[in-house]
């Protein structure tokens, strides 16, 4: 069976009528048994009724559009995937530059948890195609993985390109139709989708299709968020797409950004209470940069800083830039005498702090602090002592949209079926990045993306089976009659 084809795509009443015609002769040609007799009777008796020329429309070549396209390819139905850009899954090779992290070996209790107010919706999809899925559909692509720091894993080379590579081959090997440079630009008044291509508008009707146009981020690599306005005017439910894995502004001196700019925070402890009593405390690192801080422990805590700043303009965190000392040490420690020493000296040989951490007590002591309270502050050690535990930081924005690692908002789930299917347009499948998730770093984007597309797929598959029977049905019973008869001969004939 194909790695791909889930349990109840072995029963032949569910995807024989799927089959192509080439694909039943060459079953009846290979073993002319029974069995083979059978199926082709059963797909005389189902393909009989599939309208001419049906096929799949999948627009995006991300991970969750080409996943989509293997699902659905793989079981003879032929697949037509578009794609602005000039080459497929742009943002997938990029994700593999630092070294592709695919999804995060943890329960999938936790897994599932990371999905924060989103769990219940994923959850169904995650069951079906999980973490552990990943692995087994990335071996069925000749790529080992492994499961390096922190529980995250890799491809075997933390490459993006081999995977990608032989997913295109298999594809091609499964009949998919790849159209590069065309762009969707909606539905024209028959509803049929619109293309925008080297050759000009136009355009095509397909029998399903399936949108997997990515998020709003990095839009030189093609998923701008320009299909948002498209989907709200066919008034499907949209939630405005934001920031998320982002960095944030603060307000830095131009001493300290110039300085400083580049410099990373390693292993301090970020806090964060927001005005709802939420409570966010993790160690990790970050960076500061020219306009404020970046990093994975930024990115950890993005969606809520993210919130509080559109709930109260601004959103305070405090780093603890000691975190394995306590408070008692490190007031023990700088009550020492200083003597001749700078403060920076003091700082250096008592408790370690130097260089852009040193800077930023001072960064954040003038920003907070009146004059005199800074003077105070600075040379009491126990107030010093308590600056190095919570050194308070304001941020007052989250990066533009177009620099985060992802898109938080999209499609809503309220606005789909269990299959990803748009209620207001039957036949239409939403998948990947457009959907209205978001998850931290770590593997959960691209697994939630492929998980997705898996779906779509096979949600694909069984509306197009349905509504094969659904036409049976509505035939004349004496064509009904004809060809179960036809079908009964052939049986009866071996
Ligand atoms: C720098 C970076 C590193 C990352 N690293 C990781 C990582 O290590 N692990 C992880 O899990 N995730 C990572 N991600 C996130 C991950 O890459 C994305 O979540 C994932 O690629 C989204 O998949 P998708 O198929 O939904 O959309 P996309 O990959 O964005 O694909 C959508 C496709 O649709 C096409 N498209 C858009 N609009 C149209 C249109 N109108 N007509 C035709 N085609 C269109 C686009 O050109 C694009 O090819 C990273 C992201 C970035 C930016």
């Amino acid at each position: 069976m194909h790695p791909l084809l889930t349990d109840d795509m072995t029963s032949p009443s569910s995807w024989i009528c799927l089959l192509r015609p080439c694909t039943a002769m060459k079953l009846l040609l290979d073993g002319c048994c029974k069995t083979t007799c059978w199926i082709f009777a059963s797909w005389v008796n189902s393909v009989s009724q599939t309208p001419r020329g049906e096929s799949v429309a999948i627009v995006g070549g991300g991970p969750a559009g080409l996943m989509a396209a293997d699902v659905i390819s793989a079981a003879g139905i032929p697949v037509h995937l578009y794609e602005s850009k000039p080459s497929i899954g742009r943002k997938f090779l990029i994700a593999g530059k630092g070294g592709l992290n695919l999804t995060h070996n943890e329960s999938y209790e936790d897994f599932v948890r990371r999905f924060g107010s989103r769990c219940s919706e994923v959850a169904p999809l995650l069951e079906r195609f999980g973490p552990k899925e990943v692995r087994k559909w990335c071996r069925g692509l000749g790529v080992e993985t492994f499961v390096g720091g922190s529980n995250r894993v890799f491809p075997s080379d933390m490459k993006a390109f081999p995977l990608l590579r032989n997913w295109l081959q298999r594809l091609q090997s499964q009949g998919v139709e790849i159209h590069t440079r065309h762009r969707w630009l909606g539905w024209d008044s028959a509803g049929k989708m619109s293309f925008d291509s080297a050759e000009g508008r136009y355009c095509v009707s397909s029998t399903a299709t399936i949108l997997a146009l990515g998020g709003g981020s990095w839009s030189k690599l093609g998923s701008d968020g320009r299909w948002v306005e498209v989907l709200r005017q066919e008034g499907i439910g949209v939630q405005s797409l934001q920031p998320t894995n982002c960095g944030f502004d603060v307000l830095w001196s131009e001493y300290f950004r110039s300085r400083f700019a580049g410099q990373p925070l390693k292993s301090v402890i970020l806090r964060f209470t927001d005005s709802r009593g939420n409570v966010f405390e993790r160690r990790g690192s970050c960076v500061v940069t020219e306009y404020g801080l970046e990093g994975s422990l930024i990115y950890a805590a993005s969606p809520l800083l993210r919130e509080e700043i559109n709930a109260c303009g601004t959103a305070r965190i405090v780093l603890d830039l000691a975190p394995d000392r306590t408070l008692e040490n490190l007031q023990e420690r700088l009550c020492a005498q200083r003597g001749s020493r700078s403060l920076s000296n003091h700082l250096r040989s008592r408790v370690n702090i130097k260089g852009v951490e040193a800077a930023l007590l001072r960064e954040c002591q003038l920003s907070t602090n009146t004059p005199s309270h800074r003077a105070e502050e600075w040379n009491n050690a126990n107030a010093l002592a308590h600056l190095i535990k919570s050194c308070p930081v304001r941020l007052e924005s989250p990066r533009p949209l177009d620099e985060a690692i992802s898109t938080a908002g999209g499609v809503l789930f309220e606005d789909l079926d269990e299959r990803l299917m748009l209620k207001s347009r039957p036949g239409c499948f939403v998948a990947g990045e457009m959907l209205d998730w978001e998850a931290p770093t770590g593997g959960y984007l691209l697994t939630m993306c492929l998980s997705s597309g898996f779906a779509a797929g096979h949600g694909t598959m069984e509306w197009l089976n349905r509504r094969v029977m659904e036409g049976w049905w509505s035939r004349p019973w004496h064509f009904r009659l004809f060809m179960v008869t036809c079908s009964r001969n052939c049986i009866r004939r071996v």
